[in-house]
């Protein structure tokens, strides 16, 4: 059994990063050109850790299923980056920065990461300015900064609704400067199906190539997976339509262990649910949320009257309205963290305050601000998130409050990693959103996408670095290895069985089906009978999954219905290892809400002394899984009930 060795270094948290850049070992110039690097993914996470590695020297591999690396899901982050840069001179700092991220995530995740992003988070905006990334500015020219939740500075850093795109452009740039000089070489439109371990150690990949539907073996002294985050286990969730969890699997199967699965972040403001036809939700930036103010009818007549409608927001008057973020938490109103305003807004609706033709959703309004800024400050600020609104929900914004509604957003859970972002496999590496991450029980605001590039461009050039230098004796192996064939193999069976099955449903059946079952039983609200139910449901699913699917086409030609079936085969896995996980999980923390274990006023009551452990699980066999614990120790953080009021 592995044990689990988290690699702190030594010696103050406030040193700890420099001390273990000091120490880490290096590998020389001309041994760098012998290593080959694989990299899975070519968002925010993979990019950068791909063009820093090739800048370096090592020969880097990387690959994506899309057809430019510049459609990685990180293109859709739309409100910014966090960093603790203090321009605004409102009181930030490093330390500051880092405490909130602690807090935010509930005192759930491991202090000496956290305090490492914080730090490195600075370098990432010099970098990315560096890069030409068009950050919004001042009139002075000064790089501009807004408000996100959880933090009572102004530290995001952003292009107006654009963010993930314009940083994106740059880490492609970076990218494509390293492809053209023979150092990264890009493998689009090609998908990873297996990790291939040869000694305990990970030595290479089986990926298909979408087009011909070839199955092909890459070898590399180590593996780096940035392969994005799970949300789509729930169906409907605001990512981006191809986001899976299949590498993750695969690597879980194969020994890395998966860390603190049922944290999923379930985000306020998005675009409500309006059909059972419907395959995609779609976010409005919580950076909305700096102007925008959330409210519901106070009373419930008028809130009914707008669900048959027949009162319109904007009759509805001042005195008649509930803003319940800045009623019930005065201190930080309608910029509280995600978790926090997402059970307060369904609280609002479940007790019949509700509005919109479904009554699952509350208002955003920003008549207020329009009144007090002018109309062309808020275009300037949100104007392409107004138009998306418009086009979708078919109502002018700047005239009627928004409706919006919580929808699953992003997962803190991922693969467990340790100090290095290194996995229970040697030599295994896990980036970006796919690794259990910097963010506890919950992520703040324009987290995501400092984490993504503090790992691909700050940390792993280092720590990788430490792990290679005791890796420049190893020739390149050749791919005729019977690991490589093994793995092959198994994935040539898997997809023949898939076709196989020859049954009557589509995927998306079960996919949907899926997602309805985690919503209701693993989702905003969780309980001991529902959880038991969804472990109960799901293996029923997952067993007429394997008896009724229907695939058509072949294996070896482009077939989406196949690569859509392979990935859903994981998610009907991975719902049941995440029921078991906040089955577990006897306490309510972050986006974990254990119905069972909240506080008089309805927030989450933690458990310190059970639960304040990093929950690691280790595969066994299909529906089997052994749970492993990291203790979290807090030198430099008190730990305390989270106040937002
Ligand atoms: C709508 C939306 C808005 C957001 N806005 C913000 C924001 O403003 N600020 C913020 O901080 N965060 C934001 N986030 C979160 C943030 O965008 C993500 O967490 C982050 O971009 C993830 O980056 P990543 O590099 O880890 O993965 P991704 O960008 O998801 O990239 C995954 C990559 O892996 C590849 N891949 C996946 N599986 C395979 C496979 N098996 N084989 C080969 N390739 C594979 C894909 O092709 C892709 O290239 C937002 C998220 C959403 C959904």
């Amino acid at each position: 059994m592995t044990a689990l060795n988290s690699k702190i270094p030594k010696g103050s948290l406030f040193q700890k990063w420099t001390q273990y850049k000091n120490h880490q070992n290096l590998v020389n110039p001309s041994n760098k050109r012998k290593l080959d690097i694989i990299v899975v993914g070519t968002g925010l996470a993979g990019a950068s850790a791909a063009a820093s590695l090739g800048e370096m020297g090592f020969n880097v591999k990387i690959f994506c299923y899309q057809d430019s690396p510049r459609r990685a899901h990180s293109i859709a982050a739309q409100g910014g980056i966090n960093a603790a840069k203090n321009y605004p001179n409102d009181g930030d700092s490093i330390y500051r920065l880092f405490y909130d991220t602690i807090k935010g995530g509930d005192y759930r995740s491991r202090e000496s990461n956290v305090y490492r992003l914080s730090e490195v988070s600075n370098a990432i905006i010099d970098q990315c300015v560096a890069q030409g990334v068009p950050f919004a500015r001042e009139y002075g020219g000064s790089l501009e900064n807004r408000s996100f939740g959880g933090a009572q500075v102004s530290r995001t850093f952003f292009a107006r609704g654009q963010t993930g795109q314009q940083l994106l452009l740059g880490a492609y740039g970076a990218l494509s400067r390293q492809i053209k000089l023979g150092t990264v070489k890009l493998y689009n439109r090609h998908e990873m199906m297996d990790a291939v371990i040869i000694d305990g150690k990970a030595r290479g990949i089986i990926a298909r190539d979408l087009i011909s539907g070839k199955l092909e073996r890459h070898f590399g002294h180590a593996v780096v997976i940035a392969t994005g985050g799970y949300g789509n286990v729930f169906y409907l969730s605001t990512n981006a339509m191809g986001s899976n969890s299949s590498a993750l699997w695969q690597i879980f199967k194969k020994g890395a262990f998966f860390a603190n699965p049922c944290f999923t972040q379930i985000h306020p403001t998005c675009i409500p649910v309006h059909g059972d036809y419907q395959s995609k939700l779609t976010l409005m930036s919580e950076s909305l949320r700096n102007d925008g103010r959330i409210w519901v009818p106070r009373k419930k007549e008028d809130a009914e009257a707008n669900r048959n409608g027949k009162l319109k927001a904007n009759d509805i008057p001042e005195e008649d309205r509930d803003y319940f973020l800045e009623r019930r938490y005065p201190a930080f109103g309608n910029l509280v963290p995600r978790d926090v305003a997402s059970r307060a807004a369904k609280e609002r609706c479940d007790a019949g305050f509700g509005v919109g033709s479904t009554g699952l959703a509350v208002f955003l309004d920003f008549k207020e601000s329009i009144g007090r800024l002018g109309r062309n400050v808020i275009e300037e600020r949100y104007g392409n998130l107004f138009q998306m609104y418009e086009k979708i929900v078919d109502e002018n914004p700047y005239e009627n409050p928004m409706m919006i509604y919580p929808a699953v957003h992003y997962t803190m859970g991922g693969t467990w990693v340790d100090y290095e972002l290194m996995s229970t496999i040697t030599g295994l590496f896990v980036a970006g959103e796919a690794n259990f991450s910097d963010h506890g029980a919950n992520r703040l605001g324009a987290s995501a996408l400092m984490q993504g590039l503090a790992d691909g461009y700050f940390v792993l050039p280092y720590t990788i670095q430490n792990y290679l230098s005791g890796e420049i004796r190893v020739a390149r192996m050749s791919t005729e290895n019977p690991a490589f064939e093994a793995a092959e193999k198994q994935v040539q069976e898997r997809l023949e069985k898939l076709i196989a099955v020859g049954g009557s449903k589509t995927v998306d059946h079960f996919h949907k089906e899926l997602g309805r079952i985690m919503w209701e039983n693993v989702g905003m609200g969780r309980t001991e009978t529902r959880l038991k139910n969804a472990i109960d449901l799901i293996q029923k699913l997952r067993a007429e999954f394997w008896k009724d699917v229907k695939i058509t086409g072949k294996p070896d030609e482009l077939n989406v219905e196949l690569e859509k079936a392979n990935r859903v085969a994981d998610f009907l896995e991975l719902g049941e290892l995440m029921a078991y996980d906040a089955l577990n999980r006897n306490e309510s923390c972050g986006g974990h809400f254990r119905e069972e274990y909240q506080t008089e006023e309805g927030e989450c009551l933690r458990n310190d002394v059970d639960y304040k452990y990093v929950a690691a699980w280790e595969y066994i066999k299909e529906g089997e899984f052994r749970l492993h614990k990291e203790p979290l120790d807090y030198e430099e953080i008190e730990v305390k009930q989270r106040v937002y009021k």
